[in-house]
């Protein structure tokens, strides 16, 4: 067609072959398409297969065999049907993984949450007056239970929990001037920013200290007549070493009850277990960022709580009603599904069974046995052929945004060296996705976040990289 007078007479030969969009369908049809997609989108796709072979043809290719073309239209057909948002699995060691939807959610959980969304709820319903209840108050009481705060509330995540807490307590002053160690001033994954946060919340930032030295006195001199709120957050993802000075909770708290002002700490992944009893170095706690006086201490649910996405607020009952009468409150408010599974999760800590129960914490206490004993368990059931891989030691990352520079001793199953990028994209086209790293040049699995029924698929697909 280069001279702009049509198809070569050898090209429109090659074009009548092309099946019929007629017939296409009639095999779609056939293969149960137009049930499960409904009829216009397989029209479509069969539209857009056939345009794109003509194209071809008309660019000197011959025209398919009819056979090829109706795979192509129904592989296409069956990648609609499976969607975007598909199971993975998570062979990659990284326990929360902010792309692969952070904490999988305990069986409990996950019954809670399929039961709240298919009735009616009592959310926000008073079941004793008959009268218009509080949505807040389900996950509230367990909530200061725990953490030993005298008032928590639960919003869309732990985003929305700084911008509301930093909204709702700057209220007053116009605009509000927030304190923070310039330290501080992270950039937690996926672009979330403290001080983008709270030009939001229409507070001003002022930062004090240096880079790596912050002292009170730094606070102490830069409060002034605007001053509302004193900010701490969690590093999260970095880690500061060497030359470093940092202004304790405590003296945070002292200050701000002599000033006036409050207290926000934005702990981010927010543990309530202690760390340190996993191998994973000491992480403040919920509990004791509360008991040291914080005003608010933000932090969200599905990291380290091992629950479904929320952001939580806990800390004193002036401060979280402040928050909660906030109209921005509206905005991020949590719903009926992640309420259910955010107290179904938190009864787990409640039960003392958080460790055996929430897979984040399974996940994280599983012993160098039992990684190597499934390692071990996949080569067996990929056959002979999976011999050359090796089992080898590794370590896996908690991920989240917590506890950078933790790692925790694992086995690997190791592909042999080379083509690992090649690899890496062959497992992610299968269904399920293995979702791999790279280390070294070999393509690595770890065990520690394949959950349990995953492994025959696990295995099926180190069998299909070896043949
Ligand atoms: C993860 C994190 C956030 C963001 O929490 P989301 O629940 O993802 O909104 C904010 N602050 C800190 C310190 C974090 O670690």
């Amino acid at each position: 067609m280069a001279d702009g007078t049509g198809p070569s007479p050898q090209a429109a030969s090659e074009l009548r072959k092309l099946q019929s969009t007629d017939r296409l369908l009639r095999a779609a049809e056939r293969a149960g398409f137009s049930a499960r997609l409904g009829h216009g989108r397989v029209v479509e796709a069969a539209r857009q297969v056939l345009d794109r072979y003509r194209e071809m043809v008309l660019s000197g290719a011959p025209a398919p065999e009819p056979a090829e073309l109706e795979r192509t239209l129904l592989a296409r057909l069956e990648e609609d049907a499976r969607g975007t948002l598909r199971q993975v699995i998570n062979a990659t060691g990284v326990v929360i993984h902010t792309n692969l939807g952070r904490a999988p959610l305990s069986e409990e959980t996950a019954a809670a949450m399929a039961h709240a969304s298919q009735g009616y709820l009592s959310l926000e319903y008073d079941l004793e007056k008959g009268t218009r209840g509080d949505r807040y108050r389900h996950a509230e009481a367990a909530l200061c239970r725990l953490t030993g705060a005298e008032a928590a509330l639960a919003v869309n995540n732990n985003a929305a929990a700084v911008l509301l807490a930093l909204a709702a307590l700057g209220e007053g002053a116009a605009p509000a001037e927030v304190l923070v160690s310039r330290g501080q001033l992270v950039e937690i994954g996926g672009g979330f920013r403290i001080p983008d946060v709270l030009r939001r919340s229409g507070a001003t930032l002022t930062e004090v200290g240096t880079t790596n030295r912050t002292y009170l006195s730094d606070f102490e001199q830069a409060a002034g007549e605007r001053t509302r709120i004193l900010l701490s957050v969690h590093r999260s993802n970095f880690r500061l070493s060497g030359f470093v000075h940092e202004v304790a909770l405590p003296e945070l708290v002292g200050l701000a009850r002599a000033r006036g002002l409050w207290v926000v700490d934005d702990l981010g992944s927010g543990t309530l277990l202690e760390t340190a009893r996993f191998g994973l170095g000491a992480e403040p706690t919920v509990q004791e960022r509360i008991r040291a006086g914080a005003d608010l201490v933000t932090f969200s649910g599905d990291k380290l709580l091992g629950g479904p996405q929320a952001g939580i607020l806990a800390g004193r009952r002036e401060a979280v009603s402040v928050a909660r009468s906030h109209p921005l409150l509206r905005a991020l408010r949590v719903d009926k599904v992640t309420l259910a599974g955010l107290s179904a999760t938190l009864a787990h800590y409640e039960r003392g069974e958080a460790a055996e129960r929430i897979p984040v914490w399974r996940a994280i206490a599983r012993s160098p046995e039992s990684l190597r004993e499934q390692v071990e368990g996949w080569r067996a059931m990929a056959g002979a052929a999976a011999m050359v891989c090796e089992v080898i030691e590794g370590r896996s990352e908690v991920g989240g945004g917590s506890l950078p520079e933790v790692s925790l001793p694992t086995s690997l199953m190791a592909f042999p060296p080379g083509g690992a990028d090649a690899r890496l994209a062959r497992l992610r086209r299968r269904d399920p996705p293995v979702i791999a790293r790279i280390e070294e040049d070999r393509v690595v699995l770890d065990p520690r976040t394949v959950l349990p029924g995953e492994d025959q698929a696990v295995a099926a697909a180190i069998a299909a990289e070896l043949r």
